[in-house]
């Protein structure tokens, strides 16, 4: 393709609105440009990158047994009644009436239509299982669409919905999917970890988010050092540390005042003790319970494992008179010893002796305090995990992370199928619900996400295989042997068909330098007149310094090669 018959508008400058690396570098770069609010148009180097994406998910999706199918994008309301999820999805459903008053929406989400294709079509147990995708534009009126590809409001996602016979079949499917989404993760060039979307304590390896590592990224997680567990920072276990010996002797519990000291931050140094020593004390309350939680002092609180350690949906930190009245002294001053509430203390504080706490009292702390001596909490893994932090599989550490969900894929069991009456006949001739799993994948996101793991300050730099072109060939000088030279090189690389761009345009060497750094394609060989003159052609990589200078007929040899290896 000659760079003078493309549509590549690239521009110096994006909107002040794009902050995130992908969402500038996607416009300046002529790749994409905004119709409304979380709704783009894909121009021709987008519209390359998007489609290749989608045909390496694609290829990987059939390769382990999935059919594709199309499902339209309006969607009949009375398939999203039929599971509540009519009123249940909220504004995010864009719900409109046709001519004839009937109501639809922008399909989200596509497991009622699907389930509806299902039970229409499979009656007996020899159908199943059966894994059907399809790859097509969803629409979720999210309030707040941001990022430019990362959270649109119109996207391109690839949808798989397994169904089987029992459980068992439904895991086998879940695993296949799990092994697709790895391989086309790592066919797009992007670095990911397989994250537990829920803690794990209850067979929560049925569930996984695969998270691209993006310093950008909105989601914190941490993943061991040493095996394959990765989870949320919010659902991460923290395995129990070993408890230290204690010393040969415990100092006494003393009561020492404190006047007017109330944070870890003011007692630490009040009293001279690292934070590490000092049981930090919450009063929560959750329902009708009042429940104390104490920390290490250098650790928070983390209010969705403290709610699921006490049974409850959800906690709240007690108001000042809450906490008033369960301490009997002002806030800041509370402490586990003699407390009268439940009291919960997260494990790391076993480690901790003669600690500093609140003495319930106002201006007063303890120290020399002992847990299992002073006080008897009911021990449970509370905090949020973090770098560092044991891991609960194996004797690694966590390390923390940042990333972009590019996928999910989790199993829904028979969810749908028993509201929607999707059910088999088994081989004794008894109806049972079809059990089902779903599978996710952002292609639009993936674009997005793709940039912002692969991005230095002058642009993009694009794992080959998703790379709008494979080659850029950069001519610099208008000479006749210049043009002779590139069209040779253009036609010997197309002709054993690479992908190869041609930057044939009379234009200044820095722009298209700029330009070619800007777009971000891999490998770029610059034919100018003064190499000519002694014979030489440079191979550059996008993400290296250095460019390779080689006779004009090495070249095509050498980015052969180079394609060739990373092609994979
Ligand atoms: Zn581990």
């Amino acid at each position: 393709m000659r760079y003078s018959k493309m549509l590549i508008p690239t521009v110096k400058e994006a909107p002040a609105e794009a902050i995130s690396p992908s969402h500038v570098l996607l416009l300046r770069g002529g790749y994409i440009r905004k119709l409304g609010a979380g709704i783009y148009n894909y121009l021709p180097l987008g519209h390359r990158v998007l489609s290749k994406v989608a045909r390496i998910v694609r290829e990987e999706m059939n390769r382990a047994g999935a059919q594709e199918v199309l499902m339209p994008a309006v969607l009949p309301a009375e398939l999203w009644q039929e599971t509540g999820r009519w009123d249940a999805f909220g504004d995010v459903l864009l719900r409109f009436k046709d001519r004839k008053g009937t109501d639809f929406c922008l399909g989200p989400t596509h497991e009622e239509i699907i389930t509806d294709m299902v039970r229409r079509e499979v009656r007996s147990y020899r159908q199943l299982p059966v894994n059907l995708y399809q790859i097509q534009t969803k629409f979720r009126d999210e309030a707040r669409p941001r990022g430019g590809l990362l959270r649109t409001r119109e996207f391109l996602m690839k949808d798989a919905y397994s169904f089987d016979v029992d459980d068992e079949g439904a895991a086998r499917s879940f695993a296949q999917m799990r092994e697709a989404y790895e391989r086309i993760f790592t066919r797009c060039g992007l670095t990911f970890r397989i994250v537990s979307a829920d803690s794990g304590a209850m067979g929560g390896s049925m569930s996984a988010e695969f998270q691209i590592l993006a310093e950008t990224g909105e989601d914190a997680i941490v993943a061991c050092d040493s095996c394959d567990y990765a989870a949320n920072v919010e659902v991460a276990q923290v395995a129990l540390p070993q408890r230290p010996a204690a010393p040969a002797t415990l100092a006494p519990l003393k009561k020492v005042p404190t006047p007017g000291k109330r944070t870890i931050e003011e007692v630490s140094t009040f009293l001279g003790v690292a934070p590490q020593k000092m049981l930090k004390t919450l009063i929560y309350v959750a329902g009708q319970r009042v429940v104390t939680v104490v920390v290490r002092g250098d650790h928070e609180v983390n209010e969705v494992k403290l709610a699921r350690a006490l049974g409850m949906s959800e906690v709240f930190l007690a108001t000042d008179a809450d906490v008033v009245r369960a301490t009997g002294a002002p806030v800041g001053f509370a402490g586990p010893v003699g407390m009268k509430t439940e009291v919960y203390a997260d494990q790391a504080v076993q480690a901790v002796f003669d600690g500093v706490t609140g003495a319930n009292e106002a201006g007063a702390h303890y120290t020399g305090v002992n847990p299992g001596r002073d006080f008897a909490p009911r021990w449970a893994d509370l905090r949020s995990a973090g770098e560092g932090d044991p891991c609960p599989r194996c004797s690694g550490h966590y390390k923390a992370y940042r990333g972009i969900e590019g996928g999910h894929i989790f199993i829904l069991g028979t969810h749908y199928s028993a509201k929607m009456k999707a059910t088999y006949l088994d081989a004794a001739g008894v109806e049972k619900p079809i059990v089902m799993g779903c599978y996710g994948i952002g292609v639009s996101r993936i674009v997005a996400a793709a940039i912002e793991q692969h991005h230095d300050a002058d642009g993009i730099r694009w794992p080959l295989a998703i790379a709008p072109f494979e080659v850029l060939v950069t001519s610099v000088g208008a000479s006749a042997e210049v043009r002779a030279a590139s069209t040779e090189i253009y036609e010997a690389l197309s002709g054993d068909g690479f992908e190869v761009l041609w930057d044939d345009r009379e234009e200044r060497p820095g722009v298209k330098f700029k330009d070619a750094d800007l777009i971000g394609i891999p490998i770029r060989v610059t034919v100018g007149e003064r190499g000519l003159k002694e014979g030489v052609i440079e191979v550059k990589r996008r993400d290296q310094k250095e460019a390779a200078r080689v006779t004009r007929s090495e070249a095509v040899a050498l980015v052969a090669q180079m394609v060739r290896r990373e092609r994979g």
